[in-house]
């Protein structure tokens, strides 16, 4: 076989999944192979997983349609192997080794990003958001953004480092050392931060969610407590926990604001509150009663600390890692995807993987 024979093998279209319209759904469609840029990695992806994001997208919703500019292709939780390096590429990255990437490209250049607050860069570009992403076969990124995977972490953990960090971001947010814990809402991330908040110490985590599936796996990932909102006496039984005084920090994931206010009343005095879950409109809360006179902390969190989070995250992986098996519940072909965003919006589903083979 001669050289250009060889050349000519090579392929130069790639499958992928893009909203291609600015409607519901997502298109599997054939793209072309992007070509490494100065300073960039070019990644074989060989498992992607579905954000909550996503499914946004595939609803189209009224966010979506706001910040997508179709055609775009979709997703931002990947794994994958190095296939070519672009020009200049300085870092220690080879060829054929195993990595993931933050998906939040940023400038590098504004007050956030010089003062170690890069996720918080106001010039961000997300890929499968403001740019192509990686429910495709291939994905050129920064060499910055790549994360070489470690060797004892195995792909299926690695796929989800992306929200796996969010959860991090949230647990570490707080001082949950020694500290009753009470997580809002068990969707990935919420569920994620169970065996996180156990392992930097809380004594004891209850999660409170309306949905039986999720409650199920709450129990699965170690949750001390798993309480159903909508029956029972909920508030009555976490202070039942708490000798009467309330949780110490509350993980808020839901962005729902009955479970929001809920939330409110079962913080302690001086107690932390940290906020990850985005409520779709605004909506009022007690400030006097339950944020002021309670000398309550209000944390937001955005995104992962670059890269403080990832390290955390993969230690948390080395020491931890089988503990967010029951949370990653389904691997499906990534030709799949339709059936894949079925399970997610029923709420039948942990976290899904598509695999894109190779
Ligand atoms: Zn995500
Ligand atoms: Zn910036």
């Amino acid at each position: 076989m001669s050289t250009r024979d060889r050349h000519a093998e090579r392929p130069r279209y790639m499958r992928c999944l893009r909203k291609t319209e600015p409607e519901p759904g997502f298109h599997l469609e054939q793209a072309t192979k992007p070509v490494p840029l100065r300073g960039e990695v070019l990644i074989r992806v060989t498992s992607a997983a579905i954000c909550g994001t996503d499914v946004h997208i595939y609803q189209w919703d009224e966010w979506s349609a706001n910040r997508i500019k179709p055609p775009t292709i979709i997703g931002h939780e990947f794994v994958g192997v190095v296939e070519q390096l672009g020009q200049g590429v300085t870092q220690p990255l080879e060829v054929g080794q195993r990595v993931s990437a933050e998906g939040h490209i940023c400038c590098g250049t504004c007050y956030y990003c010089r003062t170690g607050k890069a996720h918080l860069c106001q010039s961000v570009e997300i890929i499968g958001v403001d740019r192509d992403g990686c429910f495709a076969d291939w994905i050129s990124m920064p060499a910055g953004n790549v994360w070489p995977i470690h060797a004892d972490i195995p792909d299926r953990w690695a796929s989800v480092m992306d929200p796996l960090g969010n959860a991090m971001h949230t647990v570490a947010s707080a001082d949950v050392a020694g500290a009753s814990v009470l997580c809002v809402g068990a969707g990935p991330i919420g569920l994620f931060s169970v065996p996180i908040a156990k392992a930097r110490g809380a004594s004891r985590v209850i999660v409170s969610e309306p949905n039986a599936y999720r409650r199920g796996l709450a129990e699965a990932v170690g949750a001390d407590l798993v309480l159903d909102p909508t029956t029972g006496d909920l508030e009555a039984a976490v202070m039942e926990v708490t000798r009467g005084m309330g949780v110490d920090v509350i993980l808020e994931m839901s962005g729902h604001p009955g479970a929001f206010r809920q939330a409110l009343r079962l913080a302690r005095l001086a107690g932390t509150m940290v906020l990850l879950g985005i409520p779709s409109r605004e909506f009022a809360i007690d400030w006097a009663e339950e944020v002021i006179f309670k000398a309550l902390t209000l944390v937001g969190v955005n995104g992962r600390r670059m890269f403080e989070t990832w390290y955390q995250t993969e230690e948390f992986l080395l020491t931890h890692g089988p503990s967010i098996e029951p949370v990653l519940t389904h691997t499906m072909p990534m030709e799949d995807f339709d059936t894949a965003f079925r399970y997610l919006t029923s709420g039948r589903a942990g976290k899904i993987i598509l695999d894109f083979g190779g």
